[in-house]
Order: structure tokens, then sequence, then C-alpha cells
């Protein structure tokens, strides 16, 4: 099982999209893919037609169990998509209350890890949306995944957001006292302007290698995809953006083979 989660401490720039995006592509490969949703907005879980006001089961209940957190607990969190191979575990607003509740709470930043590892054998990926804040979610999402893939809309006040994402990533790291390899993806890219060009290039001088060697360009089909609540790839496979999802996904893979 191979857990990617996504994360930016920035809103806007992709995230679920690009989570809904992989997925989806991962499933037509014919791996069993989860996604989970770990953001109160809940973006992803309505994506995928599902209204989290209505949900008796999500993300919630996994840390609301917290250590006992349990194989049983974790199926009765997850429900089928309409997509073969696509199952999601969706968020609630409930979620949002959660680092009030449990922020004194020790040990409970490997709650997801230890839930993940009694579904591991049902699972060849697992995709997690992060929301855009430091707290008990974003902690527990980092600390579970094989990689972090961090996507940055190629604009010049996206670096800012950046430098605080890695901060936090460092953090973690350094508390955890192991590596974990990120994979920064240029997103939005706008080949018509001046500061999309600009920003990769900054980009590829400050962090090197760990940017993806390519970007997803700005594409409509993501908005329409979204509106039909269906993956991009099932959408308009031959979309632009989704080629590019495409070729970020063949990089990844190769990442994980090494
Ligand atoms: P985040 O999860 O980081 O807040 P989203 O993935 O929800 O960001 O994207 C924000 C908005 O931008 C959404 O309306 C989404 O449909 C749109 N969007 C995301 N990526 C693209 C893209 N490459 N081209 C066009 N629109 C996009
Ligand atoms: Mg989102």
């Amino acid at each position: 099982m191979i857990v990617w989660t996504v994360a930016n401490q920035k809103g806007g720039v992709g995230k679920t999209t690009t989570t809904v995006a992989l997925a989806g592509l991962l499933a037509e490969q014919g791996k069993r893919v989860l996604c989970i949703d770990t953001d109160p907005h809940a973006s992803l879980t309505y994506y995928f037609g599902f209204d989290s006001e209505e949900l008796t089961h999500s993300v919630f209940d996994v840390f609301s169990a917290g250590k006992d957190v349990n194989r049983e607990l974790m199926r009765q969190c997850i429900l089928p998509t309409e997509f073969d191979n696509l199952n999601i575990m969706p968020a609630t607003m409930a979620l949002a209350t959660l680092d009030r509740k449990l922020g004194t709470q020790g040990g409970m930043g490997l709650v997801l890890k230890k839930g993940l590892a009694s579904v591991a054998d049902e699972y060849d990926y697992v995709l997690i949306d992060v929301p855009p804040v430091l707290g008990v979610l974003m902690v527990n999402a980092l600390a579970c995944c094989n990689r972090v893939l961090i996507p940055v809309q190629t604009e010049f006040l996206a670096l800012k957001g950046l430098d605080r994402m890695m901060r936090t990533l460092m953090l973690i790291q350094k508390s955890r006292g192991e590596e974990r390899p990120y994979t920064i993806i240029p997103t939005l890219y706008d080949k018509r302007t001046n500061a999309s060009l600009q920003t990769y290039k900054k980009l590829v001088g400050r962090y090197g290698k760990s940017v993806w060697n390519g970007m997803i360009p700005i594409d409509t089909k993501f908005r329409d995809a979204s509106n039909e609540q269906t993956p991009p790839s099932l959408y308009a496979p031959k979309s632009r953006g989704v080629l590019a999802y495409q070729s970020l996904l063949i990089h990844l893979q190769q990442m994980e083979r090494r």
C-alpha cells in the first residue's frame, strides 16, 4: 500500500483536484484506491456525490476512536463511489472541532497511520486530501504517508505559502526523526502569463529536483468534471489537464519503484 498526502497550507492551489485526478487515473489502472477527505470543507466528499451533512460515519469517527481505531471501524467509515476501484472515507463538518477536542491529548499523531495499517491489504493506493491548516489532521496525514505531494499555484504569492508548508514539513520530520520525501507540483499554469514561468523558475531554483519537471495547465475541463462529479480522466480523458496528470503519475510511480 502506497500512501500519498496532498498538502499545502494555502487554499485554492489544486489539492482536491490533484487528489481526484490521480485517484481516477490509478483506479483506471486497476489499482484499489482509497481517498481520504480530512478537510472539514468536504470538497472531495461532495465531489463524489456525498452530502457530508447526511453521513453517519466519517474520518471524524476514526479520530474520535483515537488509539482504539481498528479495521472494523475503518471499514465502517469507508464508502464505495460510483466508480470502479475507488472508495472514499468522507469528511464531515465536525472535523473542524477536532483540534479543540483533541489538541491536548498526547499520542494523537499516529491515529491515521494505525487505522491505515489495519486495512493495508485492501488497498494499493491511499490519497489523503488535507485542509490548509496545521493541526492534528495535517500532522496525522504527514506522519502516515510515503510521499507528500505539494501542489503550488504558479503565481507570485505562491512561494510565501510554500515556505510555510516546507517549515511545517521539516518540523514534523524532525520530531518523528524520519525522512518524508516530497514532490512539488506546479499547478494552474498559464502559459500566456509571465508570472507562471517566473514562478516555475523560482521553484526549481529553490527546490531543485523536488519540483516535478512538468506542470498542470489551467484547464476548464477540471471545473466541468467537478460539476459532473466525475474524475477528470473519465470526463475528459484526452484533455491537456488530464494528460499532464498522467505524466505526473508516471513520474510518481517511478519514484516509488526506486
Ligand atoms: P484546493 O483543494 O487546494 O483548495 P481545488 O483543487 O479545490 O484547490 O481548486 C480550486 C479551484 O480551482 C476549483 O474550482 C478547481 O476546479 C479549480 N482548478 C484546480 N486546478 C485547476 C486547473 N488545473 N485548471 C483549472 N481550474 C482548476
Ligand atoms: Mg480542497
